[in-house]
């Protein structure tokens, strides 16, 4: 059982104040809470600010390049299916370039869970407008106001098939790092998405406007219909688990024995791609 010390990996150099702290402070605590030694976890990371969560938080890691953190994530459960496996990224990076993957991995079902950091921007590069930046949104890239319209990525892993769909803000840890246990705990693909303010270059999705609209959903649905109604009456502004389903995951379907002796030695490669291809 890890402790937080265990946990810490290299010194974060985010800035002050930065959403991105109290995420990897809610990862750290929920893998404390589950009992997790730090071998037992692995955490794979896109590009971005975000990125640097793989390398700060000591467990197995791999900084992938951008966009590519979900189908990383997805070989190495379906490598080694005895770890844990925490994708992770921002707004940029998962609902940019990485759209396609997130829409697949929801519908797919691997046993895993991917948290979004979400600060309506992009923060490494200083301050361009993010496909999660408000219609109207003034940046560098937008000088007159973004004409284009935000993702609604809740509204699009319900959509699309996920079996747990939560959404946190980093202003409240507690109940975060609540939703990023059940969203570990969770059989089959578990998606949160996190407002994480960038206090640097987001000047408008800062701590208080989150503060003053975001409205707390007390259960979830097990219905995609009633989550997607909900999720949009509140524009989106919605926090906790807002959708959860009990169904198989991609690996039971395929009726794979998983045992951590064939993983280690290679000899369960051979049966699984048989029942893939299949
Ligand atoms: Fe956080 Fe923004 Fe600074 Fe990046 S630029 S570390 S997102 S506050
Ligand atoms: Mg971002």
């Amino acid at each position: 059982m890890a402790t937080l010390k265990d946990l810490r990996g290299d010194q974060p150099t985010w800035c002050p104040g930065c959403g991105h702290f109290s995420i990897m402070a809610g990862i750290q605590k929920a893998i404390i809470q589950l009992g997790y030694d730090p071998h037992e976890v692995a955490i794979i990371s896109g590009i971005g600010c975000s990125g640097k969560v793989s390398e700060y938080v000591r467990t197995n890691g791999f900084h992938t390049i951008h966009g590519r953190s979900l189908p990383v994530a997805q070989g190495v459960k379906m490598g080694n299916p005895a770890l844990k496996v925490i994708a992770s990224g921002g707004d940029g990076d998962g609902y940019g370039i990485g759209v396609g993957h997130f829409v697949h991995a929801s519908r797919r079902n691997i046993d895993m869970t991917y948290i979004v950091m979400d600060n309506n921007i992009y923060g490494l590069t200083k301050g361009q407008t993010s496909p999660r930046s408000d219609h109207g949104f003034v940046t560098t890239t937008t000088k007159d106001g973004n004409k284009e319209y935000p993702v609604d990525p809740i509204a699009t892993s319900v959509a699309n098939g996920a079996t747990f769909v939560a959404q946190g803000f980093a202003g409240d840890i507690k109940q975060m790092t609540e939703i990023i246990r059940r969203a570990i705990e969770h059989s089959g693909f578990s998606h949160v998405n996190i407002y994480s303010p960038c206090v640097t270059f987001n000047k408008v999705n800062t701590y208080d406007f989150y503060k003053e609209r975001l409205t707390p959903i007390a259960a979830p649905f097990d219905d995609r219909d009633k989550a997607l109604a909900t999720i949009r009456e509140y524009d989106g502004l919605v926090t906790g688990v807002i959708y959860e389903e009990k169904r198989d995951d991609f690996q039971r379907k395929l009726n794979v024995d998983f045992d951590m002796q064939s993983c280690v030695s290679g000899t369960m490669d051979d049966d699984l791609f048989r029942k893939i291809e299949k």
